[in-house]
């Protein structure tokens, strides 16, 4: 059969149809740029930012991990100039006054807005005559603050206010003094953390792509000022380990070396590593050297030194960073784009979620042949039981007949089906059935135990 090419609409179905990912408020009619994950979403997320901690923080000496408070004092956001420059140019429809990103606008036109100013995207809106999705004229661009603005304590005046992090990365650098405190690190080395983080973004879109509140994965990992460069490269190697971990196809994943025009002033070397989703090739993650820029800022502002002093000698230098930040809502739909399946079995048509099985939420679905004879299911509650003991994710599964059954566990991506029938009960082997290729095989219970 040809292979299909995976649509968004496909991925957004599925999800909420088994119970993946809904929409955020959804009994309210929604919330624009959130969502809920179910019971199934919730799993498969939390496995990816399981495998992510294991392969960075726990498999290695050089890292530590951190969990910052959300909540930040206001000077924290001064100082990282987030207050003054995160911003997103925003032009309106002058008819019907819906809001738009201007990059946006351009890119759906097919005009790339990499390295525009603000002023450069409205000239070329208005040199290539174009309108807003509504067919109406666009205002001239403005820039708009993505930070949630609120205030902290009962008292609400400029004091008090403070935001919701737009990124975890500084609830690591404000943490730097202490960890260095606390456990003196030879240099180079890491600090580590996960966690939400919320961008009042102008147009959220594209499923969890572009969403208003969403999880992030950073790491500032430490480093001689002359010594960056291995860093880097060793941090994009492993990178490359844990897309693959993910199971994300080599061919589908690409560096983009970000030219100097469209870097962040103090960054001298930064890759966006793109994925090819369903809705094309975009920024799955970045990888960023960013100097001395964020622990100088916090020396400036709190008056507190954040040099570090190399063991044993005077040499004492504020260590410059090296950033890969990875999205966690990214890497999921990577994860759906590249396991979702269709194909024929029996002449129907079947979907199936090709995941790893380390990835997958369910790893066993185990089911008597026959739910009406007692036999069966008290053998299956105890193949059941010995599983569950051993792996958590597994699922009783006496729903409809074998064939629904299947299929269902197809659709959540279960490697493998156990089934309990007569033969069981003679000679102790059940059926396993797989995914991907549908093939069953006789396994003793012994052998499925020690598996
Ligand atoms: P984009 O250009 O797509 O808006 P960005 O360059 O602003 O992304 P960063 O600030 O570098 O993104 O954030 C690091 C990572 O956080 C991104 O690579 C992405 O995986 C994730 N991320 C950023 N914004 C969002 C969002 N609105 N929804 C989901 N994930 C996001």
């Amino acid at each position: 059969m040809e292979e299909k090419t995976v649509k968004l609409d496909d991925i957004v179905s599925l999800a909420k149809r088994r119970g993946f990912i809904y929409r955020g408020s959804d009994v309210y009619g929604g919330l624009s740029g959130t969502w809920d994950y179910g019971p199934l979403g919730v799993t498969l997320k939390r496995n990816i930012m399981q495998l992510w901690w294991k392969m960075f923080v726990e498999a290695r000496d050089d890292m530590y991990g951190v969990d910052a408070a959300i909540l930040m004092n206001q000077k924290v956001w001064q100082a990282s100039g987030h207050v003054d420059t995160f911003v997103d140019p925003l032009c309106e429809d002058t008819v019907n006054h819906r809001r738009y990103r201007t990059d946006h606008i351009l890119k759906d036109k097919g005009i790339d807005p990499a390295g525009m100013t603000m002023e450069q995207m409205d000239a070329a809106i208005v040199e290539h005559g174009l309108k807003s999705p509504d067919g109406n004229p666009l205002s001239a661009s403005r820039t708009f603050n993505m930070m949630f603005q609120t205030h902290v304590g009962a008292t609400m005046d400029e004091k008090s206010v403070s935001y919701l992090r737009p990124e975890t990365a500084q609830g690591i650098f404000t943490n730097f003094k202490n960890v260095v405190d606390n456990f003196y690190p030879d240099l180079p080395f890491g600090l580590a953390q996960q966690g939400k983080a919320f961008r009042n973004e102008i147009s959220p879109r594209d499923f969890v792509f572009r969403s208003r509140e969403f999880e992030q994965m950073e790491i500032e990992y430490f480093v001689h000022p002359d010594k960056w460069q291995e860093s880097f490269e060793a941090l994009l190697r492993d990178i490359h380990e844990f897309l693959d971990a993910l199971g994300l196809p080599k061919d589908k994943v690409h560096e983009l070396e970000v030219p100097e025009e469209d870097r962040a002033h103090y960054s001298k070397r930064t890759i966006d590593i793109e994925f090819d989703f369903p809705i094309g090739r975009e920024e799955l993650l970045g990888l960023a050297y960013r100097t001395d820029f964020d622990l100088g800022n916090i020396q400036r502002v709190s008056g507190k030194s954040m040099e570090y002093t190399v063991k044993g000698t005077n040499e004492k230098f504020v260590p410059h960073v090296i950033e890969p930040s990875f999205g966690v809502e990214r890497a999921l739909m990577a994860v759906l784009s590249t396991a979702y399946r269709e194909d024929e079995v029996n002449g129907e048509k079947r979907i199936y979620m090709a995941f790893p099985e380390h990835l997958a939420p369910v790893k066993y679905a185990v089911s008597p042949l026959l739910k009406n004879k007692p036999e069966l299911v008290e053998k299956a509650h105890e193949v059941y039981t010995m599983l569950k003991k051993k792996h958590g994710n597994v699922m009783w599964d006496d729903n409809g007949n074998i064939g629904k059954r299947y299929r269902r566990q197809d659709e959540i991506g279960t490697p493998y089906c156990v089934v309990i029938d007569f033969d069981t009960l003679e000679d102790g082997t059940v059926t396993v059935r797989d995914r991907d290729t549908t093939e069953q095989r006789r396994v003793s219970i012994e052998e499925l135990a020690a598996n």
